[in-house]
């Protein structure tokens, strides 16, 4: 038993200026510290109180800095990193099947998803990211990569209709994804989701298996869906739906579901969307960039689905910024709904964290600084110029903060960016194996 009055011990103390917790939403605590013991937040209280109450075996203070959850990246295609700027200022399908896809034809395995998702993830921990929703093939690598470098994710156990370097046949295509379910079933930093890669790109009978599965295994499905215009009229034409209708004939329509893009709805396909339960990662910048269209991100937000945000692949934004990525969506929502109300800095910021720990079942693990919580923590430096005077910590963190401005990261309660420095990552080697890339995809003489 504790009474307040005893020391209790800590293993790490972080002292910020601000704590942003998300949740409660719209609060700010200023000079708080954060005590976490084995990985998980056990307190959070005022910096004095802090202080005589923990012993603690290491005591961060950055009194310049917010402290917010670490950011949950809801839906990349991280080994993709390595293609960054090969094609751009192409339609979708020209962009995909004229240049994205032979390349990544020639050069795909598992050496390419080790080296872009290790790429990735030092990208992604110097934006204030500690969680990944990883859409690719080779889930087996990836899980092994990120477990590594103790970086959280989920990662897809991928499904499409035709054979690939990951499998060759549906079958093939199950069958490893239930080895890769096995193998990750009970870890605590990495698990699985299902993730067909689009309607378009797989038949009813696949995504029958996928709902029976994924109910059995009590796994969410992740794909891209209602993406553009297209893609909704072709649907149409082939199976005489659209396909959230034809999803939801197919039983996937659920809370299981974290469907990318959505950037054609109808007030029905979004009511159907918050009375079932789905996710939606809202991808601003990938839709911009192929002039994919817009996704009604308040209207969603106003009709109770829960958002997320992601990047979507380096080949298509071309980076892994959350904070960039953040301030697109709310600036976006504004623009779309012709209403400067829309996503506001305190919802923006929850999209970007709390809505992508709920999209991938993670939001009793992560997404906000409460007891009990993971410690997937992240220092934000406001002191800098950019963001002064601070008015407001908040509006700084979405609408003036630069990703530069993260100064330190944790995933559970562990270290892996000190004062901007990665602490086991070597920033040289990653760039001389990225060039080693770079000539190698050259040397392909597209
Ligand atoms: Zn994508």
């Amino acid at each position: 038993m504790t009474t307040d009055t005893e020391t209790r011990s800590c293993d790490l103390l972080i002292e910020a200026g601000w704590v942003v917790p998300v949740e409660p939403h719209a609060v700010v605590l200023e000079d708080h510290a954060v005590a976490v013991r084995g990985g998980a937040i056990v307190d959070v209280l005022p910096i004095a109180e802090a202080r005589s109450r923990y012993r603690a075996a290491e005591t961060v203070s950055r009194p310049e800095a917010a402290l917010i959850p670490g950011m949950v990246n809801a839906h990349t295609h991280n080994p993709m990193t390595l293609l960054r700027g090969i094609a751009d200022d192409l339609p979708l399908m020209e962009w995909l099947q004229g240049h994205i896809w032979p390349v990544e034809a020639a050069v795909i395995g598992p050496q390419f998803v080790e080296d872009g998702i290790t790429l990735a993830i030092a990208e992604m921990l110097r934006g204030g990211t500690t969680c990944a929703n990883e859409n690719y093939f080779f889930p087996d690598v990836q899980a092994a990569v990120y477990k590594r470098h103790g970086f959280r994710a989920r990662v897809g156990l991928p499904v499409i209709d035709f054979p690939t370097a990951w499998a060759q046949s549906s079958d093939e295509y199950f069958d490893r994804a239930g080895e890769v379910h096995d193998l990750w079933r009970d870890d605590p930093l990495v698990a699985t989701a299902f993730a067909p890669h689009a309607p378009y790109t797989v038949s009813d009978a696949n995504f029958e298996r996928i709902r029976m599965l994924a109910d059995q295994l009590d796994l969410p499905v992740h794909l891209h869906t209602h993406e553009t215009a297209q893609e909704v009229a072709d649907s149409i034409k082939l199976h005489g739906q659209r396909p959230l209708a034809r999803l939801d004939r197919l039983g996937l329509v659920t809370d299981r579901l974290i469907a990318v893009h959505m950037t054609q709805l109808t007030d029905a396909e979004i009511e159907l969307c918050a009375q079932r339960g789905v996710s939606v990662v809202h991808c601003p910048e990938s839709n911009l960039k192929l002039a994919s269209g817009f996704c009604p991100a308040c209207k969603l937000h106003h009709a109770g689905v829960n958002l997320a945000i992601g990047t979507d692949g380096c080949a298509s934004n071309n980076d892994l910024d959350m904070f960039g990525e953040t301030r697109t969506a709310a600036l976006l929502a504004k623009a779309v709904a012709d209403d400067a109300s829309a996503l506001d800095a305190f919802s923006a910021l929850r999209a970007a964290t709390l809505g992508g720990a709920r999209a991938l079942g993670f939001e009793t693990r992560i997404g906000s600084i409460e007891i009990g919580k993971q410690a997937d923590l992240v220092c934000v430096d406001l002191g800098q110029l950019e963001t002064q005077p601070l008015h407001h910590v908040v509006s700084q963190l979405i609408y003036a903060t630069g990703r530069h401005q993260v100064s330190d990261v944790w995933i559970a309660g562990a270290a892996k960016l000190r004062q901007r420095v990665l602490v086991d990552m070597d920033v040289q080697a990653l760039i001389a194996n990225a060039r080693q890339w770079r000539g190698r995809i050259a040397a392909l003489g597209r």
